[in-house]
């Protein structure tokens, strides 16, 4: 039996009961009927208005952005869902550094609150680098449900590979 790697964190009972939805079949049923909005975020330039619309709202005070990107060489699990790189340009005679967020292409096409989830993931390590207690504050004050989400990400992720 393979392992699920996507929810390899969660306790045992927990997977138990995703590899039993897996195995009738129903996992991907059950997430079409809680997530079955799409988005249209589909370029480069409307990936940085959609998360630049966030930021001002919740998160006004961290740094600016660069550069938002959909990258299709990056993989969710391996790059802790999402990257985050700090470039330092140099700019005149002082050093800025500036931020640029790049989201798995496989987003482009996820429901629309997957997109919103791993945006407000990739935002919040604009101010917590590691994935710690103040890290997931952030993430709940700009998604209430940010948790209950991220499991459910992980659980679409899961099936995705499943198909
Ligand atoms: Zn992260």
């Amino acid at each position: 039996m393979s392992t699920l790697k996507y929810i390899a964190g969660y306790p045992q009972h927990v997977q138990d009961q995703v590899r039993a939805l897996l195995d009738a079949g129903t996992l991907g049923q059950v997430l079409a009927r809680r997530y079955g909005e799409g988005h249209a975020v589909r370029t480069d330039r409307q990936l940085y208005d959609y998360t630049q619309q966030i930021k001002e709202r919740y998160l006004r005070s961290a740094q600016p952005l660069h550069k938002v990107i959909y990258d299709a060489k990056l993989q969710v699990l391996r790059h802790a869902l999402g990257t985050h790189t700090a470039v330092s340009r140099v700019q005149g005679a002082r050093l800025k550094a500036s931020r640029e967020i790049r989201i798995a292409t496989v987003f482009r096409q996820a429901p629309a609150e997957f997109l919103r989830m791993i945006v407000v993931h990739e935002l919040a390590h604009l101010k917590e680098g590691e994935h710690n207690k103040a890290f997931y504050q952030l993430c709940t004050h700009m998604a209430a449900d940010y948790h209950q989400l991220e499991f459910d990400l992980r659980l679409y992720l899961t099936q995705l590979e499943q198909r």
